[in-house]
């Protein structure tokens, strides 16, 4: 939500700074499992870019880039030879 939540601002040039609205909706076969939830999630850019007590994702990731920390994540659905050039021999994935 907090990207979508910049890009948007970016795209429109629009501040914005009401809580973000996300709605899940379960489409399991019987209408017994059927729903809908509605929930606000209020200032979800803090999580990318931190509040100013506390640093966000985005600045924890470029650390550990910069440190050169990197660890493998082999639970990632990206983990395949199709998508990650380190496949063949990533350690972590051991
Ligand atoms: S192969 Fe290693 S580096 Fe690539 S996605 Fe899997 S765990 Fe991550």
């Amino acid at each position: 939500m907090g990207v979508y939540e910049l890009l948007a601002e970016h795209a429109s040039g629009v501040p914005i700074n009401a809580p973000a609205q996300i709605i899940g909706m379960n489409t399991a076969t019987t209408p017994a499992s059927q729903r809908v939830g509605i929930g606000e999630i209020a200032v979800a850019r803090a999580v990318l870019l931190g509040d100013g007590e506390s640093p966000g994702i985005l600045e924890y990731a470029a650390k550990i880039i910069h440190a050169g920390t990197f660890w493998g994540n082999p639970k990632s659905m990206m983990c395949h030879e199709r998508y990650c050039a380190a496949f063949p021999t990533c350690k972590f994935r051991k």
